[in-house]
């Protein structure tokens, strides 16, 4: 068959022929084609060289053509064919004898077989088929090497995707060889260990890390680690945690999660380490256990300061019961009721602040204000506890008056706060110092004290909720360990500071409060012209009092505690009753609770507050409730002043006489806050 009408279904295995007589070449092509042998007869040496690129299984030709090749071409296309080929040669020589040395140029042109003319039929197919099959398993081992090839490609295609995904990791990476020498980190992990090692390096065998530690602390020796017991073992350590440390000896806390790699026969082929640095998440884990700590002491200091007054008011309690008590001892047990209930208000308010600040849900009532006066309000609540200590509480202020725009009663609060805390951190008969400053634009109240001081190591802490230096229940001084949290809250709500200073020890504390003054300081305050808000009664030395309380026991309490105070004091338990008393007995002051049977405080006293015979009469509502919202519905209703539940007398009679009286009954304070 001529080559130009040659197909080749199967280019491999077909036979060359290149033969000097076309005659010759024609009959071996019938031949070959009778015995099921595909071939194409080609005319020139060139043309065998074509054909054998373009892939065939072997040649047929006579020794006088490749004799005639003075320029090698079928050497060099022989020698340019890949390694996994060496084509077969078939070579017709003539009869009669060749010399060795022109076998030897025949052999070194290539892989030949020769085969002396006349040829026999038979001689020439099994020779033929014999080269074929040769050439089919050169071209087998060319498939293979191919598909090797495609493979090794393949693998470093995926093994550079995979180092790829290893780089962009948000987490350290790294692998090992069968013998713990590291074969690649990637950047996160130089980070983590805060060195690179050495790849393949005995010395940084199994882990980049300069030391490593057990997560209670404990060393650890590198062939410890869990990429060595990965390797040891063959097993997968997943999220195991471990403490690394970095050459500036900082420490991380970091999951380790070291997997064996095992290649296509299941051999190890080493393992590979994802570190994730978990320092962060582990801080936080420590600061929650310590603030569930903290929360669960102070339950326990919250628990002990409710319970703590209710001993004096349960041995009060039969004294008050009892008819035979003098008025003397009465008078003694509830003034002891009053004050341990007062404490409990105390605290109560302060937890009911906390969570108040915790929802944002403080309102300030802010309004142009002298420091004289927050001042002043302070002394006078904090006064009966230095008083008891016996302390000396020195106030110094300034000739001028300081302004801001504040809530008088928070801002006293907060001052009260600290005087408090010096008066209880304080052994009796020390001294606390007060003093007011202006400095430019800014306020400065200073409270020390010559007290039992702060450790520097709490300091910093020391505003945080819970937060109590001696948290031993023997210890407590009456406090929850929130005061101190609320004063820096309000101050900072006024835009203001606070900060504390101590040497520690018995060396006293300082705190240091910050405000922005009002912008014109010059200006007078401007009194208040709500005459109902406002509105004192002229300073008597008694006062009638109607007192509308439904609740039996606490009738009977107010009604002595103001009786203490020198007034007058009616009880009516519900609103026709309190109807009825006001016929022929005018009160000064209506004090009257707002949940009673039938007809509320509201109704009855938007009915009263119409009576011309009540018209100079003050009426206080007390509720159980402080919400603004309330406040508003009392307003409302025609109540000059609103009081929460328990009433504490000593703010009652803050409202029922100027302050001036109250602020007397201190006369040092007094003369500092007048000169
Ligand atoms: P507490 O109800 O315990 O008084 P605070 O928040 O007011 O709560 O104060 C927190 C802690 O700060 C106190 O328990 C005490 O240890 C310390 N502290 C506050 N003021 C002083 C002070 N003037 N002198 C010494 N320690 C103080």
């Amino acid at each position: 068959m001529p080559l130009k009408d040659f197909i080749p279904s199967s280019p491999r295995s077909r036979v060359l022929i290149l033969m000097p007589v076309r005659k010759d070449a024609t009959a071996t092509v019938d031949i070959f084609s009778k015995n099921g042998i595909i071939s194409c007869i080609c005319n020139t040496l060139a043309e065998v060289c074509e054909e054998i690129k373009k892939g065939a299984g072997t040649a047929v030709l006579t020794e006088e053509m490749i004799l005639l090749d003075k320029e090698g071409i079928l050497q060099k296309t022989l020698e340019n064919e890949p390694r996994w080929s060496d084509f077969p040669l078939l070579v017709l020589t003539p009869a009669g004898s060749h010399t060795s040395k022109s076998i030897k140029a025949l052999e070194a042109i290539g892989h030949m077989t020769l085969m002396q003319r006349p040829v026999q039929i038979i001689e020439l197919l099994s020779a033929v088929r014999s080269s074929l099959r040769d050439r089919q398993r050169q071209y087998k081992v060319r498939d293979y090497l191919i598909e090797r090839d495609k493979q090794e490609e393949a693998l470093r295609t995926s093994e550079e995707k995979f180092r790829q995904l290893l780089d962009t990791l948000p987490a350290g990476a790294y692998t090992c060889d069968p013998d713990g020498l590291i074969t690649y980190f990637n950047q996160q992990a130089v980070q983590m260990w805060g060195r690179a090692p050495k790849l393949n390096d005995t010395l940084d065998r199994f882990c980049g890390s300069f030391k490593l530690f057990a997560i209670n602390g404990t060393p650890l020796t590198h062939d410890a680690c869990w990429m060595a017991l990965a390797l040891k073992t063959g097993k997968g350590y997943i999220g195991e945690e471990i403490v690394v440390e970095r050459p500036n000896g900082e420490r991380l806390t970091v999951l380790a999660h070291a997997n064996p790699i095992l290649d296509g026969q299941g051999e190890l082929a080493g393992a590979i380490n994802i570190l994730v640095d978990i320092s962060d998440r582990k801080k936080a884990e420590d600061a929650l256990k310590e603030a569930d700590k903290r929360k669960d002491d102070f339950l326990a200091i919250l628990a002990h300061e409710l319970r703590n007054p209710l001993a004096p008011i349960s041995n009060a309690m039969p004294i008050l019961q009892s008819p035979e008590a003098s008025k003397e001892t009465r008078f003694k047990a509830m003034d002891i009721v009053v004050r341990q209930v007062n404490q409990m208000v105390r605290l109560v308010d302060d937890l009911m602040d906390v969570s108040r600040i915790r929802g944002g849900k403080i309102e300030l009532h802010k309004e142009r204000i002298s420091l004289r006066d927050v001042i002043q309000n302070a002394i006078e609540t904090s006064r009966p506890l230095i008083e008891e200590q016996k302390h000396e509480l020195t106030v110094e202020l300034p000739a001028a008056l300081v302004y801001v725009n504040a809530d008088l009663l928070r801002l006293s609060q907060v001052i009260s706060n600290l005087l408090n805390n010096a008066a209880k951190y304080t052994e009796p008969r020390g001294h606390i110092w007060l003093t007011l400053e202006q400095a430019g634009n800014v306020g400065i109240i200073r409270v020390r004290d010559n007290g039992i001081g702060i450790p520097s190591n709490m300091l910093p802490r020391i505003f945080d909720m819970f937060t109590q230096v001696d948290d031993s229940l023997e210890r407590a001084q009456g406090g929850i360990g929130i005061g101190l949290m609320l004063v820096k809250n309000l101050i900072e709500m006024h835009g203001g500071s606070v900060e504390v200073n101590s040497e520690g020890g018995g060396k006293g504390s300082q705190f240091t409060l910050r405000l922005p003054v009002a912008a014109d300081v010059r200006e007078e305050v401007k009194e208040e012209a709500d005459a109902n808000e406002n509105k004192s009664i002229s300073q008597t030395p008694s006062l009638r009092i109607l007192l509308v309380e439904d609740y039996e026991v606490l009738a009977q309490m107010t009604t002595w505690a103001l009786e203490i105070e020198g007034h007058e004091v009616r009880v009516a338990h519900d609103g026709p009753q309190a109807f009825k008393m006001v016929k022929d007995y005018i009160p000064d002051v209506v004090l009257m609770d707002i949940g009673l049977p039938g007809m509320s405080g509201y109704e009855i006293c938007e009915l009263m507050r119409k009576e011309p015979a009540l018209r100079d009469t003050i009426f206080i509502a007390q509720t159980g409730w402080g919400q603004e919202e309330h406040r508003q519905r009392s307003k409302a209703a025609g109540f000059h002043h609103h009081m929460v539940k328990p009433i504490d007398t000593q703010a009652l009679q803050g409202l029922l006489y100027p302050r001036k009286e109250s602020f007397e009954a201190m006369p040092d304070v007094a003369r500092a806050l007048s000169a």
